[in-house]
């Protein structure tokens, strides 16, 4: 297992120019501009903020799970992680990090993958798919479902073991972690805070995430 990266950041909350309260299994999508820094806080711990990122100039460059994980040689998410599109180009760069690990690998619940992970009476219940589609919708204009790419999972603890399988374990974050990354050019940024009731990760309890943006 890698070891956790743990990098404070030196922002105050006060100058932040935008706050807002993702409550779990709502979605957000917002354009950040060159430089513009965003944190996201794990207020109650454990939770999974499951994000997608696009270059807002041409939505169809979305992140790339791959050019990111093969970009800097490593399988988690921390601090001096560059998040790169399918062309290669990095969107945005985590700056800070106190949680020190983040999954994008594990992909976004689905109705499907819960009848599969889970059971199949759990066909009907919220999932990060549902709320990504909800949000791409209200900008239909730019994007459509074929803009759902591969996710980052903030604060999701998803151990790689030696065989190369995925294990879905208790979370190593902690209420008030957070994780702040700051934008290249300008990025649309799509969070699904999720309402997952069967993973560990979260505890069986989906809780509210905060994002904050400051100006860099
Ligand atoms: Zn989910």
């Amino acid at each position: 297992m890698a070891a956790f990266n743990l990098i404070e950041s030196p922002r105050k909350v006060a100058e932040a120019v935008y706050s807002k309260t993702i409550l779990a299994g709502d979605g957000w999508m917002h354009d950040l501009l060159p430089g513009q820094v965003l944190r996201i806080v794990d207020l109650e711990g454990n939770q999974a903020a499951d994000t997608l990122f696009y270059d807002a100039d041409q939505p169809e460059d979305h992140y790339s799970a791959i050019a990111t994980i093969a970009g800097q040689a490593n399988v988690y998410l921390t601090a001096g992680s560059v998040l790169r599109a399918e062309s290669g180009k990095p969107l945005v760069t985590i700056i800070a990090d106190t949680c020190g690990r983040h999954d994008t690998i594990g992909g976004s619940c689905s109705a499907q993958s819960n009848t599969v992970r889970y059971a199949h009476e759990k066909l009907h219940m919220h999932n990060c798919r549902d709320t990504f589609m909800l949000q791409l919708s209200k900008r239909e204009a730019d994007y459509t479902k074929r803009d759902l790419a591969p996710n980052v999972n903030f604060f999701m603890n998803v151990p790689v073991t030696a065989e190369g399988g995925l294990q879905f374990a208790d979370g190593v974050s902690a209420p008030g972690y957070y994780v702040e990354m700051q934008s290249h050019g300008r990025t649309t940024v799509l969070i699904s805070n999720c309402p997952q009731l069967n993973n560990p990760c979260n505890a069986y309890n989906p809780t509210p995430v905060q994002v904050l943006i400051w100006n860099e």
